[in-house]
């Protein structure tokens, strides 16, 4: 089922999970000990981060070095066909511009399609470390917008190849990204929004929002989306603190503030249990805040660990 009518059919607030294939060599026993225990809250769909290539230089017997590529965490559209089939639930796999030709991108599609699966989260992707800035693939998308176009496309019957006749329209609902603390390569939260309607005008029909730690932040963006004419549900994206080392790396990896409270609550625990008992309270009181306010739905970061996800709905339900 689609997410849209997911949202549409529920009469509370829905709550759905994000999960990391495993590393390469690990096996899929990880990701159903990561869901089992997070099925009691009914998750209308989980979503499966895709991964793409990183590149390493191996040093060859002659001194010379050669490039490889190596996936860290392939597997995603497995997945999303593991995960529909054991839960019956709907999967939702992440397709990325970067590191993607058009091609490529349509061939991936029509594999989801044949899988059932109905969702997909349209996103960039991030530069590669050798990169200086983002940098698609010759013949692939620069902006989210393109690939929702080609997507939105294929839903219309309209395939790479224009000349293919008979085709099979695709059905994908596409979700995109949003930013209640503006993207970090975007000049202003102004221009950041522009391009966001672009993507919802261009065919997204619902935005998970980055991760924040203060629900104003969120209730601020939505409203300025609203401001603009984007009318498509937003759905609050959520990450339960876990680690002390969080509180430089959450800033540095995803430019997000976090409420002094929450710090000092975090340079206050004296033991890692202690800053996971901060992390799973402070969640508890957005989830509750977020969930009063009567959101389409709470997306719950889990990187493959239920623990405190677990916890937090369990204080709240
Ligand atoms: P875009 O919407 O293309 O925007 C990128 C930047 O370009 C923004 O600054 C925007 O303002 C600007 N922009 C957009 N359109 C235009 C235009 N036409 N002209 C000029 N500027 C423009 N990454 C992964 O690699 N794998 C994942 O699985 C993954 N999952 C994610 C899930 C969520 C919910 C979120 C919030 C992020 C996820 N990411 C993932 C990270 C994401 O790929 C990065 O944040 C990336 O830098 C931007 O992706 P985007 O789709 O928002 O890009």
């Amino acid at each position: 089922m689609k997410v849209t009518d997911h949202i549409n059919q529920a009469k509370n607030t829905l709550y759905s999970f994000e999960i990391l294939p495993p590393l390469k060599g690990q096996n899929i026993q990880s990701i159903y000990d990561a869901i089992d225990p997070l099925m009691e809250f009914n998750p209308p769909f989980i979503d499966v981060t895709y991964h793409r290539e990183e590149y390493v230089y191996k040093k060859l017997s002659n001194g010379l070095h050669k490039r490889q590529s190596i996936r860290k965490r392939p597997g995603t559209v497995a997945i999303c066909a593991a995960i529909m089939n054991k839960y019956q639930v709907d999967a939702i796999p992440h397709i990325i511009c970067g590191g993607f030709s058009q091609d490529d991108t349509e061939n991936a599609l029509i594999d989801l399609q044949f899988l059932g699966v109905e969702n997909v989260l349209a996103l960039r992707g991030d530069k590669v470390k050798t990169e200086s800035s983002f940098t698609p693939e010759p013949d692939g998308h620069q902006y989210t917008t393109d690939l929702i176009t080609q997507i939105a496309k294929m839903n219309q019957g309209v395939y790479l190849d224009e000349a293919l006749q008979n085709v099979a329209k695709s059905n994908f609902c596409i979700g995109v990204a949003g930013y209640p603390e503006k993207h970090f390569e975007a000049p202003n939260m102004k221009t950041d929004l522009k391009y966001l309607k672009q993507k919802v005008d261009a065919g997204a029909d619902y935005i998970v929002t980055q991760m924040f730690f203060d629900n104003k932040k969120y209730f601020e963006f939505v409203d300025q989306c609203r401001e603009i004419g984007i009318t498509v549900p937003i759905v609050p994206g959520l990450k339960p603190i876990t680690a002390k080392s969080q509180i430089t790396n959450l800033p540095r990896n995803f430019h997000i503030d976090l409420p002094t409270e929450l710090v000092e609550a975090v340079e206050a625990a004296n033991s890692k249990d202690a800053v996971k008992q901060v992390g799973i309270e402070w969640g508890i009181q957005q989830t509750k805040e977020l969930t009063k306010a009567g959101v389409p739905c709470i997306h719950f970061y889990t990187m493959s660990r239920h623990s405190s996800t677990y916890k937090i709905l369990k204080g709240v339900l």
